[in-house]
C-alpha cells in the first residue's frame, strides 16, 4: 500500500514539474505551443493519478463526462474563430471557478449523511472560501465574456446604491460565512453563500469600465487559481493545491503587469465603481482628413521608416498576413518597418503577438511602447491598424477622460499617421480619440485588410 502512495506522490511531483516547465515555455511565443502540450500532459497525469488515489465506485459517470467534455472542448478549440478567443478564455476562467464551487458544494453534500463530524472548522472555512471565490470568478467571468463578445456594453454600469450594495455583500460574506461554518447542516447558509458570491461577481465586474477590463480579466484568472487552491485544501488534494497556486500566482503577476501598463493601482481599478464620477471630458472639435488607400500608397512608397501599431481591429479584419506582406514590400523598397505593441492592445494579453507570430513577423521587429515612444519623431509614417484606445492622446491631454494617465503609444508625434479603421467611432473604452483630428493624421477608412490589400496592389502596379 505504501509503495502505491509513494508512486502517487511521485506522479504528483512529476505533474507539478510539467506545469512549471509548461509555464516557463509559455512565456515566449516561439516555445508557447510546446509549453501548452507539456502542461496538458501534466494535467492528464494529475487527473489519472487522482482517480487512482480515490476509491472510485464506478467510472461510468467519469468516463461520460470525460467523453462529452473532451469532445466538446476539442471541437470548440478547432472551430473557434481567432476573434472569439478572448471571450472563450474568459469562459475558461469562469468554468474553473464554477468547478471549484461545485467541488465545495459536493464536499458539503457528501457529509450531510455523516453529520459533518469529519469536517473540522478549518476545512469548513476552506469550503466557504472555495464557494465564495469560485462563485465570484464564475459570475464575474460570465460578465467579462458578455463585455468581450459585445453582447453587453463595455462601459461601466454605475447606479445609485451600488457602493452600499457592494459593502452589504462584503459584510454578508462575513456573516453568512460564520453561520455556514458554525451550522453546516443548515443548507440555507450554503445557498446564501452561493447566491452572495454569484451576485457579488456580477456587481464587481459590471461596475468596471472598458479600459480597465484587462486588469479585471487577469484578476479573475488569478481568482480561478485561488479558488482551485482552496478546493484542494478542502478535499486534501496536493496537486489541486499546487495547480491552484501556480494559476493564482501567475494571474497575479499578469494583473500587476496590466496595472503597470495602464498606470493604475489595483485598488484604483477595483474601487472605480465606488469613486465619484469624473467631470465629463471636454468635447473634441475639428475635422477628420480622409485619404484614399491609393494615395496612402504614394506616401508609403517614399517613406524610409514606418511603424505599425496594431490593435483589436487587426484581429477583427484578420489583417495580419496582409500586414506581413506589406512589410516585405516596404522593406524591399528600402524602408525599415517596426511594430509597436501596447500591453493591452486587442482583447487578451499577448493578442497582437499571437497574431503577428501566426503571420511570421520576426519577434525582433516587435517593440514595446517605452522603446518606440522616445524615437517617435523619427518615423515617417505610423500605420495604426485597427487600434484606437492604445494610441489615444486623450490619455495625456484630457484630464476628465476615463483613460487619463494611461500610457499610450504616442503615434501623434510621428511625421504622418495613417489610421486604418472603418469610422471615427470610439474604441472599447468608449472614449473619443483626438488623434483622428490632428493635422498630421489621415484616416484611411474601410476594413483594415481591404485597405492594406489595396496598398499592396498599388505596389504591384508600380
Ligand atoms: P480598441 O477597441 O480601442 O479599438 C479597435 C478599433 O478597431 C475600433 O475602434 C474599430 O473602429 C476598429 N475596427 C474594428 N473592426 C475593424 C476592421 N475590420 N477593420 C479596421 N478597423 C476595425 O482597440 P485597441 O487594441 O486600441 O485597445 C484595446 C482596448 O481593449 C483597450 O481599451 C483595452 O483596455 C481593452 N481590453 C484589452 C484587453 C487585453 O487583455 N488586451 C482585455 C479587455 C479589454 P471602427 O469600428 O471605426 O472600425
Amino acid at each position: 500500500m505504501e509503495s502505491v502512495t509513494l508512486i502517487i506522490n511521485l506522479a504528483y511531483v512529476l505533474a507539478a514539474a510539467l506545469f512549471i516547465l509548461g509555464l516557463k515555455l509559455l512565456s515566449h511565443p516561439s516555445t508557447a505551443r510546446k509549453g501548452n502540450v507539456i502542461s496538458a500532459i501534466g494535467m492528464l497525469v494529475a487527473v489519472v493519478v487522482t482517480l487512482l488515489d480515490h476509491d472510485i465506485l464506478s467510472y461510468h459517470w467519469i468516463l461520460l463526462g470525460f467523453a462529452i467534455g473532451g469532445a466538446y472542448g476539442a471541437w470548440k478549440a478547432k472551430s473557434v474563430e481567432m476573434t472569439e478567443m478572448p471571450q472563450m478564455v474568459s469562459l475558461f476562467n469562469g468554468f474553473g471557478g464554477a468547478a471549484s464551487l461545485l467541488l465545495g458544494w459536493s464536499t458539503i453534500s457528501q457529509q450531510a449523511t455523516a453529520g459533518f463530524s469529519a469536517l473540522s472548522g478549518a476545512v469548513l472555512t476552506t469550503v466557504v472560501l472555495t464557494i465564495l471565490i469560485g462563485g465570484v470568478t464564475f459570475s464575474g467571468s460570465v460578465i467579462a465574456w458578455g463585455k468581450l463578445s459585445g453582447r453587453m456594453g463595455a462601459k461601466a454600469v454605475i447606479f445609485t446604491g451600488l457602493r452600499e450594495l457592494s459593502i452589504a455583500h462584503l459584510l454578508g460574506f462575513l456573516v453568512v460565512g460564520y453561520l455556514f461554518v458554525s451550522e453546516p447542516a443548515n443548507p440555507a447558509w450554503l445557498y446564501a453563500t452561493i447566491a452572495l458570491a454569484l451576485s457579488f461577481g456580477v456587481l464587481a465586474t459590471i461596475s468596471i469600465g472598458g479600459a480597465d477590463m484587462p486588469v479585471v480579466i487577469a484578476l479573475l484568472n488569478s481568482y480561478s487559481g485561488v479558488a482551485a487552491c482552496a478546493a484542494g485544501l478542502a478535499v486534501s488534494n496536493t496537486i489541486l493545491i499546487v495547480t491552484g497556486l501556480l494559476v493564482g500566482a501567475s494571474g497575479l503577476i499578469l494583473t500587476n503587469i496590466m496595472c503597470k501598463a495602464m498606470n493604475r493601482s489595483l485598488m484604483n481599478v477595483l474601487l472605480s465603481g465606488f469613486a465619484k464620477p469624473v467631470e465629463a471630458a471636454e468635447k473634441i472639435e475639428g475635422e477628420v482628413k480622409i485619404l484614399p488607400a491609393q494615395d496612402a500608397f504614394y506616401v508609403l512608397e517614399a517613406a524610409q521608416a514606418v511603424l505599425v501599431v496594431p490593435g483589436y481591429g487587426m484581429a477583427v479584419a484578420q489583417a495580419q498576413h496582409a500586414v506581413r506582406e506589406l512589410q516585405t514590400l516596404l522593406e524591399e523598397n528600402g524602408c525599415t518597418v517596426e511594430y509597436a505593441i501596447h500591453p493591452v492592445a486587442g482583447r487578451m494579453p499577448g493578442h497582437m503577438n499571437v497574431l503577428l507570430a501566426e503571420a511570421d513577423v520576426p519577434y525582433d521587429q516587435l517593440y514595446e511602447m517605452d522603446e518606440v515612444n522616445p524615437r517617435m519623431e523619427n518615423y515617417d509614417v505610423v500605420i495604426v491598424i485597427g487600434a484606437n484606445d492604445v494610441v489615444n492622446p486623450a490619455a495625456k491631454e484630457m484630464k476628465g477622460s476615463p483613460i487619463y494617465g494611461m500610457p499610450v503609444i504616442e503615434a501623434y508625434r510621428a511625421k504622418t499617421v495613417f489610421v486604418l479603421k472603418r469610422s471615427a467611432n470610439a474604441g472599447f473604452a468608449g472614449v473619443d480619440n483626438p488623434l483622428f483630428f490632428k493635422d498630421n493624421t489621415r484616416m484611411v477608412l474601410g476594413d483594415a485588410k481591404d485597405t492594406i490589400n489595396t496598398i499592396i496592389r498599388e505596389f504591384g502596379d508600380d
